[in-house]
């Protein structure tokens, strides 16, 4: 399976120092939606992607490699609020950018927690990136939190947001109960070998 042979690459400060080389899907999401821990459940490796104790601290951009130049990118966490606002601006004008011109990225993987989905700054990552006509795929997370009733609910709300939108797709997902690994790496699968 693609995400169990995932080894850590390198840790990037800047986006001017990315790799020039490979295919790369990136994983973004608002900090404490559980993106860390999503990377480390697919891989199987509980300690892979660091899980935050200080959410938003870590501005980096690391790299993970599927092998056959292939990568994940794990994006900084964005819109927590004890970063001060101008530092939040810069990170999130940063992503932006990234989203929008970086040729490397063959598709997106957008992290939000099934209770509180599609806030204002999620909105504003798939807006920067529709242009491309690049998938995303939505992970809401967290799913053991919710009811099965209202992990349905979720799902359909979200759904039904993108209708219209072949290129997103949304799927529930729990690290803890490792709910959803199939459906995501069959969809990330699927971008690669396109
Ligand atoms: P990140 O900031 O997006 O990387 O989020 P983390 O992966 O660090 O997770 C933030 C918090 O949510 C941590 O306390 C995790 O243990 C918790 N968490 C993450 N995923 C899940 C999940 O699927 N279920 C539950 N119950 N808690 C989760």
């Amino acid at each position: 399976s693609l995400f169990r042979g995932l080894k850590f690459l390198t840790t990037v400060n800047d986006l001017r120092q990315l790799p020039q080389e490979g295919l790369e899907v990136a994983f973004a999401g608002r900090s404490n939606a559980g993106k860390s821990s999503a990377i480390n459940t697919l891989a199987d490796h509980t300690r892979l992607a660091f899980v935050s104790k200080t959410p938003g601290r870590t501005q980096h951009i690391n790299y993970f490699d599927f092998g056959g130049d292939r990568r994940l990118v794990d994006l900084p966490g964005y819109g927590y609020a004890e970063v001060p606002a101008a530092v939040r601006a810069h990170w999130e004008k940063l992503l932006g950018q990234y989203l929008m011109t970086r040729q490397n990225l063959i598709g997106l993987v957008l992290i939000m927690d099934a209770r509180r989905p599609l806030t204002e700054r999620d909105r504003n990552m798939l807006d920067w990136f529709r242009p491309t006509g690049k998938p995303v795929h939505c992970l809401l997370t967290k799913a053991d939190k919710l009811s099965r009733q209202a992990q349905t609910a979720a799902l359909r709300a979200v759904e039904k947001e993108f209708e219209e939108d072949s290129l997103i797709t949304v799927q529930l997902f729990s690290s803890l109960k490792k709910q959803g690994v199939e459906t995501i790496e069959e969809i990330v699968g699927g971008w690669f070998s396109a």
